[in-house]
């Protein structure tokens, strides 16, 4: 086993895509790299609020939702979460990853068959992967395709696509997967883990944004651990959609529940993220900074409004060697290489939050014209 395993991690080093963890002090650097995107993961309130939580609950919840995990404190959230998101009910699960998973394979049968934007984020694609229905790729928002593979289909067809793409940071043209769906007789599932908290007035989301429905979105799914700075996920959607997920959704069934001091910790954030308008506001305005001065240097961004900004580098030997040059310069963003992305299309992911300052993105900027001249 060893010499085996040495040889293929020897050959992941030899294409520049060997990964390592990084131990991350982000009180000497400015992190460009977290999900974090209002600043709520070290929020005074959502820390007081998990704080005395632990003191009522404990901190493990001692078993899975249907023995006898389920505690006032996850029920309280998942009503606040359905409320939030204008669907009839929400579900907790201990991951977006687990939501993910269990979801699509609950929901489809053998024959049945699942359609995803080659862009998906890995848990998606694991989940139809891991189906019994057949497995359907289509390229990046393409819907001209996605109208043939659905042609072609017979049984219960489900569409999946990130609300806001995940390594990309663009977004997926919701109305007219909406209405794809609908003409088709296939349900249409959305991952929104990037969208809540930072798009739409309220938080809501592209669906907020977009103003689309349980009728349009049945399927909704966001996750915890990014905008709202705690941990786990949910989905969504119908009273029966919610009650065939407790009644057949694996990761649901077969896991403990997420600690109920973390419920109570999301709650404070989801006040926060509905009130504090401001921080989505501040977001906002850092994205337009960057995005501009980054036009004014010729830095080749991708297209993205969003709070992820990757920089294309292609090389994934030059990706991770100018995430380590920024290191050094003080400023943490990570290098995204292949598998993640496609081949050649290595990346540096830059995150923005609403805690960081306008001087922190103008040094940025700096930093990677320099960078970039060395380079070129
Ligand atoms: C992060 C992420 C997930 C996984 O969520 P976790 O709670 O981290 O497991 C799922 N989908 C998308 C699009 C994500 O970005």
């Amino acid at each position: 086993m060893e010499s085996k395993l040495a040889a293929q991690l020897e050959s992941l080093k030899l294409q520049g895509l060997y990964r390592s963890r990084r131990i991350i002090d982000d009180k000497t650097v400015v992190n460009f790299c977290s999900n974090d995107y209002l600043g709520l993961a070290k929020n005074e309130t959502v820390i007081a609020a998990f704080k005395k939580a632990a003191d009522i609950y404990g901190v493990g919840s001692g078993s899975a939702h249907l023995i006898c995990g389920h505690s006032y404190a996850h029920h309280a959230l998942e009503e606040e979460l359905a409320q939030f998101t204008g669907r009839e009910r929400a579900l907790l699960f201990s991951t977006g990853y687990m939501a993910n998973v269990g979801t699509i394979n609950a929901l489809l049968k053998q024959g049945d068959s699942v359609f995803e934007d080659k862009l998906n984020h890995a848990s998606l694609l694991d989940g139809g992967l891991s189906s019994v229905a057949h497995f359907k790729r289509y390229p990046h928002a393409d819907l001209k395709q996605l109208e043939k593979l659905l042609t072609g289909a017979n049984g219960q067809k489900l569409i999946v696509t990130d609300g806001v793409f995940s390594m990309d940071g663009d977004v997926a043209p919701l109305h007219e997967l909406a209405k794809i769906a609908t003409q088709k007789s296939a349900w249409l599932m959305v991952d929104d883990a990037h969208g809540f908290g930072v798009l739409g007035k309220m938080g809501g989301g592209l669906v907020e944004e977009l103003n689309l429905t349980q009728n349009d979105v049945p399927i909704l799914m966001g996750t915890l651990g990014k905008a709202f700075g705690t941990f786990g996920a949910f989905i969504a959607g119908s009273e029966t959609l919610i009650e065939t997920l407790i009644q057949s959704a694996r990761t649901y069934i077969y896991t403990t529940a997420l600690p109920p001091a973390i419920a109570e910790a999301t709650r404070a954030s989801l006040k926060i993220i509905i009130h504090e308008t401001w921080r989505r506001e501040k977001l906002q305005s850092l994205i337009t900074q960057f995005k501009t001065g980054a036009a004014q240097l010729n830095l080749p961004l991708m297209p993205s409004d969003s709070p992820i900004q990757p920089l294309l580098i292609g090389d994934s030997f030059r990706a991770t060697q100018m995430s380590e040059q920024l290191l050094n310069a003080g400023f943490l963003v990570s290098a995204i290489r292949p598998p993640t992305v496609p081949k050649n299309k290595a990346r540096l992911r830059i995150t923005f939050s609403a805690l960081h300052e306008s001087e922190d993105v103008a040094r940025l900027l700096e930093t990677l014209h320099r960078l970039y001249k060395l380079e070129n």
